[in-house]
């Protein structure tokens, strides 16, 4: 049986992790010590309940394979330098590291009863707030406004985005950001595009004390607590210079049609750290995920592998509270922008949990 090493148990990892359960010798390197849904990690941050439901553990998820928990220090060919394990050899290297981004959308503790208290205060000093600012207006920062003014609707919440336009990254439609901008203006939330801000506030993100600060446009902007929305970055720092002439500015990773790693032989990557054009989204990332496991199975019956992926268009299912949002999705093969009552029912309710606990073996 070949052995495969899938580094990173997000989406992408889980998804290849049991696809090949049985089939190869699987051993899954993840450094937290639970699942964390990210798609649901906003209303964690605003509702005491979600914080409870998105760690998710990982003990059901395979029947054959191993779930080492570890941080990937270092990678050689295939083999991973893994912490307090030492090194993990294997014929198939899957990287599936994912992106860091700012809290409270995603986490860096590896700890969940840390993560917990992280989300505990904030949601404790949004209950005392009264202005919140949040820097960025790409889907987090506008998912995360419709979460705030849901969970606590006498807040007002200020966005600064230095794009034109709301959602400035991506390929969607006009009638997505109307619809969206109209709902929040509704929810009183002010948008200022085309502007950012002369200097960051000076108290921790999350933390609760008035300031004040000025944008170079020459506003001033008043608020009790502010988050950051942007600043995506692919975590591949640890694969070190050999990476250096594949790693693009954002740190994804150079991969080909078959998502094998450029110039690395026997490592494929897989998920929002594959340099594929196409939007971060965690079905991308268990689209890859398929594609790998024929591939690598493929190779184990002795044939080429035969399965390539094709970059998907941009889609999202944009919630704003477990009431509200748009969605730009497609139908009969046409992008269509759909409203609040298709939103809630695809992802504003129940934001994938009970998909996500199901694939984890947790259901039933
Ligand atoms: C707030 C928010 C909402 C979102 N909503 C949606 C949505 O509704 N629908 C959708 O499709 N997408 C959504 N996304 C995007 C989606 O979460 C990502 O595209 C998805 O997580 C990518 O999956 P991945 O497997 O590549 O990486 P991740 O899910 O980020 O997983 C990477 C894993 O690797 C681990 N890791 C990292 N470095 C190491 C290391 N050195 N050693 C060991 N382990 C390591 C991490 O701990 C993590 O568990 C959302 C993202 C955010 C932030």
């Amino acid at each position: 049986m070949a052995r495969v090493t899938i580094v990173g148990g997000g989406y992408g990892g889980i998804t290849l992790a049991k696809a090949l359960d049985g089939i190869a010798e699987v051993t899954l390197v993840e450094q937290k010590d639970a699942f964390v849904h990210h798609a649901a990690s906003l209303r964690a941050a605003v509702d005491k309940e979600w914080s409870e439901r998105i760690f998710l553990p990982y003990d059901k998820l395979l029947i054959n394979g191993r779930v080492v928990r570890g941080t990937a220090m270092a990678v050689k060919g295939t083999t991973v330098q893994v912490s307090g394990e030492g090194d993990i050899q294997a014929d198939h290297l899957v990287l599936a590291t994912g992106t860091n981004y700012p809290f409270p959308a995603k986490h860096l503790e590896s700890t969940t009863a840390i993560a917990k208290a992280r989300i505990e205060r904030v949601r404790v000093c949004l209950e005392s707030a009264k202005r919140a600012l949040i820097l960025g207006a790409g889907a987090v920062g506008l998912e995360f406004a419709g979460e705030l003014t849901s969970a606590f609707p006498d807040l007002r919440v200020t966005i600064v985005e230095a794009g034109p336009t709301i959602l400035p990254q991506g390929d969607y439609k006009a009638e997505l950001r109307d619809s969206i901008a109209a709902q929040l203006a509704e929810r009183g939330v002010e948008i200022i595009t085309g502007d950012t801000l002369a200097y960051l506030p000076p108290i921790d993100v999350g933390g609760l004390a008035p300031f004040r600060v000025t944008t170079t446009g020459g506003r001033t902007i008043e608020a009790d607590i502010w988050f950051r929305a942007y600043g995506a970055c692919a975590a591949t720092g640890f694969l070190g210079e050999d990476y250096d002439e594949i790693r693009r500015y954002d740190g994804t990773i150079r991969v080909d049609d078959k998502l094998r790693v450029i110039d690395h032989p026997g490592v494929w990557a897989i998920g929002d750290i594959a340099d594929v054009r196409e939007s971060n989204r965690a079905q991308h990332a268990r689209d890859h995920a398929a594609v790998v496991a024929q591939n690598i199975q493929d190779i184990m019956a002795g044939r080429e592998p035969s399965a390539s992926y094709t970059p998907q268009s941009d889609l999202v299912v944009l919630p704003l509270g477990p009431v509200g949002g748009a969605s730009q999705v497609l139908k009969d093969g046409m992008r269509v922008v759909e409203g609040p009552e298709f939103t809630n029912r695809i992802k504003g309710e129940d934001l994938f949990t009970e998909n996500l606990r199901e694939q984890l073996g947790l259901v039933g």
